[in-house]
C-alpha cells in the first residue's frame, strides 16, 4: 500500500508519499504561502530532478489539488493514479487528554480536534483544513490522524498538573500536555534499539532542538515528564519562544508595554527566545557565528540555552532515578556539534562525557559518548514522517 503523509500548517502543506512494501520513501514536497500572493511548490520526487512550481492558491482544498497533480504527473509525479494512495496520515498538533495514540479521522475525532481549537490556535485550525482538503478530494480512503501530544499522555498528574486551582483543570483542561511527540517516540525507539536493550527497560532522555524544542524522560516505555506543558511555550528556550519565565512577568510587560492578550502571546511566542535575547537571529548558526567574533549578546543568549538544556538533564535524570541514554535530535539537536558538546560539558558528575572527535558529525545515526561515558549519547534524526505512515497502514489494515 502507499500511504500520503500530511502535515498542514497555516500557511503551507507538506507531503511525503511513502511505499510501505519497504517503507521507502517516493516523493516528498512543500506547498508555501497558501492562500499567501506567491504561492510556490516545492516538488522532490525520489531519484529524479526537484520540481519548483509558482501559482497562486487561495486555500488549502486547492493547494491539496495541486499536489495531487503533481503526483500523478507522468514527468515528475510518482504514481499513475490518486487510486494507488490506500491511505492518508494527518499530523495534528492538539488531541487534548482524549487521544493516547493514533485514530482513524471520524466526525467524534474532528470535533476533538476542534474543541482543541482555543488551546491549540495556531495549528489545530490550519490542521483540520488539510484533513477536510484532503478529505473531500479522497473521501473513499481512510483518514488517520497522529497527535502530537499523544505519546505524552502516560504522564502521571505529578507531573502533568499545574499548582493552579484544580477546577481550572477540570473546566479548561488547563494541564501539561506535551509536543513533539511523534519525534520523541521515534528517536527512542531507535535509541532503545542502538542500546540493544528492549524498550520496557530503558531509562532515556530525549532532546529535540530544533527551531521549537522540548525534551522528554522515557522510563519503562512511558513518558514520565517533558518540557513543553500547556502549549508550546513552555520548557527550553527556542528560536523565538521564551520557554520557562516567571509568570509575574507577563502581566507586568502587558502593562508596561501596554499590550493585550494576543499582543503579550505574541510577544512571548515570537519575539522572545533567542531571537529576543541575542538581538541576532532565531537560527542558532547566526547566533553561533555572531557569538565567535565577540558579540556578548549572542554569548550570554547561548549561555542562556546551554544552562536550560543542563538543568533539565538534571532534571530528569533525579525524575528517572538514573538515564541509560541523552538522545539529540531536530535541526540543531542533529547538526550543530559544537552545541552538543556545550550542553554535556562539566556534566561527569552525573556519567556524562561526550568524545569531541566522535561528535563531529552531522545528521547520521551515532554514538557520540566517550567510552568511559556511564551514559550513551546519541544523534538520531528524527522522523516523523515515517511514525505517521506506520500508524496510518497499521490502521487503515486493521
Ligand atoms: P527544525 O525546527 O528542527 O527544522 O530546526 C531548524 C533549526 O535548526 C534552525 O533554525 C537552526 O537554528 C538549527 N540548525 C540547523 N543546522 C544547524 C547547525 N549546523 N548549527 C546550528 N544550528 C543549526
Amino acid at each position: 500500500m502507499k500511504v500520503l503523509v500530511v502535515n498542514a500548517g497555516s500557511s503551507s502543506i507538506k507531503y511525503q508519499v511513502f511505499d510501505m512494501t519497504d517503507e521507502s520513501v517516493l516523493a516528498k514536497g512543500l506547498v508555501d504561502r497558501v492562500g499567501i500572493p506567491g504561492t510556490s511548490l516545492k516538488h522532490e520526487p525520489t531519484g529524479k530532478d526537484e520540481v519548483i512550481i509558482k501559482k497562486d492558491l487561495p486555500d488549502h482544498t486547492e493547494g491539496m489539488k495541486l499536489v495531487f497533480e503533481v503526483l500523478v504527473n507522468p514527468e515528475y509525479g510518482c504514481i499513475k493514479s490518486m487510486d494507488e494512495i490506500g491511505a492518508v496520515g494527518h499530523r495534528v498538533v492538539h488531541g487534548g487528554e482524549e487521544f493516547a495514540s493514533s485514530v482513524v479521522i471520524d466526525d467524534h475525532v474532528k470535533k476533538v480536534i476542534k474543541d482543541c481549537f482555543d488551546i491549540a490556535p495556531l495549528h489545530n485550525p490550519p490542521n483540520l483544513m488539510g484533513i477536510e482538503a484532503c478529505q473531500s478530494l479522497m473521501p473513499n480512503v481512510p483518514h488517520v490522524v497522529v497527535f502530537d501530544t499523544a505519546f505524552h499522555q502516560t504522564m502521571e498528574a505529578a507531573n502533568y498538573m499545574y499548582a493552579l486551582p484544580y477546577d481550572v483543570y477540570e473546566k479548561f483542561r488547563v494541564r501539561r500536555y506535551g509536543f513533539h511527540g511523534t519525534s520523541h517516540f521515534y528517536v527512542s525507539h531507535r535509541a532503545a534499539e542502538m542500546l540493544g536493550k528492549p524498550y520496557e527497560d530503558c531509562k532515556i532522555i530525549t532532546l529535540h532542538l530544533g527551531n521549537g524544542a522540548s525534551m522528554a524522560a522515557i522510563k519503562g516505555g512511558k513518558v514520565v515528564d517533558t518540557s513543553m506543558g500547556f502549549t508550546p511555550l513552555e520548557g527550553l528556550v527556542m528560536g523565538t519562544r521564551s520557554g520557562d519565565i516567571d509568570p509575574a512577568i507577563v502581566f507586568y510587560l502587558m502593562d508596561k508595554l501596554e499590550m493585550n492578550s494576543s499582543e503579550a502571546n505574541s510577544y512571548f511566542n515570537k519575539k522572545s527566545g533567542m531571537l529576543g535575547l541575542s538581538g541576532v537571529s532565531n537560527d542558532l548558526r547566526d547566533i553561533l557565528a555572531a557569538a565567535k567574533t565577540g558579540n556578548t549578546r549572542a554569548q550570554i543568549a547561548l549561555a542562556v540555552y546551554y544552562n536550560k538544556v543542563k538543568g533539565y538533564i538534571g532534571n530528569y535524570i533525579a525524575k528517572l532515578n538514573g538515564c541509560d541514554c541523552l538522545v539529540f535530535t531536530a535541526g540543531v539537536g542533529e547538526n550543530a556539534a559544537d552545541i552538543r558538546e556545550s550542553v554535556c560539558s562539566d556534566l561527569d558528575y552525573l556519567g556524562i562525557k561526550i568524545d569531541a572527535e566522535k561528535n563531529n558529525v552531522r545528521g547520521k545515526e551515532v554514538d557520540v559518548a566517550a567510552a568511559d561515558s556511564k551514559v550513551r549519547i546519541f544523534v538520531i534524526p528524527t522522523n516523523e514522517e515515517l511514525v505517521i505512515a506506520r500508524d496510518t497502514f497499521q490502521l487503515a489494515t486493521k
